[in-house]
Parts: C-alpha cells; sequence; structure tokens
C-alpha cells in the first residue's frame, strides 16, 4: 500500500497501531510527539506494527485547525466520497485505508483555553489499561463513541479497533510533549509492539468519569443559568439551564463536561457525567 503524505509505518507485524497528531494543526503537542517517535522508532526492531500519523499536514503548516472544515468531523464519510469537495474530505479518504487495519488508536488533541489534561474514551476493551498510560486528571469514559471523529472511526472499523483521545492540555503548553511521548511508548511496549522502550513515569492516579447525559439545546431561548466550566462540579437539584420549553436540573451529583458558547438549537449545550 502507498501511504499518504506525513503518514509514516515502522514495523511489519501483525498488531497494528495508529499514533495520531495534528488532525486540528494549530494543535502542536501532538505533531511534536509525532516528530520524536519518528526520530526513536527509526533503527528499533518492531514486533508489531506502528503509523504515525500527520492528520492534516496543511492546516498543520498553517497554523490553523483547519483548511477548509474540521477534520474530526468528517469520519462518518457522509459526504460525496466519490467527488470529495474540500481539502478535509480527500484527506479523510486517504487516511481511512490505514486507519481501517488497525487495532488500536491514540488521537493527540489540545485545547484553545487552558484545561486540565483528560482521556476522553469509550468504555471497554483495553482502552482503559491502555489511557491509564497518560498522567491525566480524568479518564472520561462514555458509552457511545462519537461517529463523526477519528478515534471513533478506529472503534467500529473492521478490525474491530479500539481508540480514544488524549487532551493533553493547553495547546500552548509544550512542556508536555516528554511526558506525552513518553506515555506512548508506553503504550506500544504494553501492547507488544515494541519490545522494549522507557520505564513508565511516576503519575497520578486519574479520576474516572462516565457521561449519562448530553444536554441538547431545544429552543432558540436557551440559556445556561451560570458561567459552566470544564470539569466543574455541581450538586443534584442545581438548575444549569432553562428555556422557553423547560428547565434542566441535575438529578444527580454532575461532572460538566465540554460546555459550548456558541449554542445551536438541536446541537449539544454541554455533556453531563458522573
Ligand atoms: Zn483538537
Amino acid at each position: 500500500m502507498k501511504l499518504p503524505e506525513q503518514v509514516y509505518q515502522f514495523g511489519f507485524g501483525a498488531r497494528k497501531v495508529a499514533i495520531v497528531g495534528g488532525v486540528h494543526g494549530d494543535e502542536k503537542v501532538g505533531v511534536l510527539v509525532v516528530e520524536k517517535l519518528r526520530t526513536y522508532l527509526e533503527g528499533k526492531t518492531l514486533t508489531g506494527t506502528a503509523f504515525l500519523i500527520i492528520g492534516n499536514p496543511r492546516a498543520v503548516e498553517l497554523n490553523k485547525r483547519f483548511v477548509d472544515e474540521d477534520l474530526n468531523r468528517l469520519f462518518h464519510f457522509e459526504f460525496d466520497t466519490k467527488n470529495p469537495q474540500t481539502l478535509e474530505q480527500k484527506r479523510a479518504l486517504e487516511l481511512a485505508p490505514v486507519l481501517e487495519q488497525c487495532h488500536f488508536g491514540v488521537d493527540l488533541h489540545s485545547t484553545i483555553k487552558p484545561s486540565v489534561p483528560f482521556v476522553y474514551t469509550k468504555a471497554g476493551g483495553e482502552r482503559m489499561k491502555l489511557a491509564r498510560c497518560f498522567d491525566v486528571e480524568y479518564i472520561v469514559t462514555t458509552g457511545t463513541p462519537t461517529l463523526n471523529c477519528l478515534d471513533g472511526f478506529i472503534d467500529r472499523n473492521p478490525v474491530d479497533g479500539q481508540a480514544f483521545t488524549v487532551e493533553t492540555g493547553w495547546h500552548k503548553d509544550l512542556e508536555k510533549v516528554d511526558g506525552i511521548f513518553a506515555s506512548v511508548v508506553e503504550i506500544l511496549n504494553t501492547l507488544e509492539v515494541l519490545e522494549s522502550g522507557v520505564p513508565p513515569g511516576k503519575r497520578k492516579k486519574p479520576q474516572e468519569l462516565t457521561t449519562y447525559l448530553r444536554v441538547i439545546v431545544d429552543h432558540p431561548s436557551f440559556r445556561f443559568t451560570q458561567e459552566l466550566a470544564n470539569f466543574q462540579r455541581l450538586p443534584a437539584g442545581t438548575v444549569i439551564a432553562k428555556s422557553d420549553l423547560k428547565e434542566f436540573r441535575l438529578d444527580r451529583d454532575s461532572v460538566v463536561l465540554f460546555p459550548k458558547s456558541l449554542l445551536e438549537v438541536g446541537k449539544p449545550a454541554v455533556t453531563l457525567a458522573e
């Protein structure tokens, strides 16, 4: 198979893993980790196969989230795949044959606003064991994988892959690179793709959260009753939002995830976890 631009293969073993950075071009931590891994794996003997992938090379070059549209919303392939219209649609189609073969995948992202690092993953399989290789505050598990994201695509590929997203923290915080790199090497060791690597670092035990509800904007009048922050804890009974149709009262102690600042009817406003 001819590899797409900025996709690098190390090893030819049966167990295949994708390590992806730069799906969003302005999130440099993942890109730097992938580059560091390229140097590290050069000359090493692999028992499995590692694909190191720069998600959106053109956006990385431009230091922009994307060129035409968000690549991480296209892995449902609900666009005209015979006649892709945007640079990102073409890139998603190019990456699909590589991702389809992968048994495991890690997609490295960072956040525009300062945030604690966390892993976002579907529950089950070996994902939790692998997620714990990262020095993060939280592991957020969800029953439903995000259908349009790259990790969700690996999750439902023909080889029954398992993948998750790591949010490494604020995108300007480049000090994270060495720690994330060590975690990815540990994953390659754990998966027996790479025989020996750097010893695992000391890390804190992440708290595990499970999502239980996505609050959807039901009406143009929908408003949060207070400013919500990612990972904010709120007690049962708190009214977090109101619209002309109803109020949204927490039925249990909850942790707030991904509150949106731009609210659109029919789209999620916030995710709740416990
Ligand atoms: Zn991102």
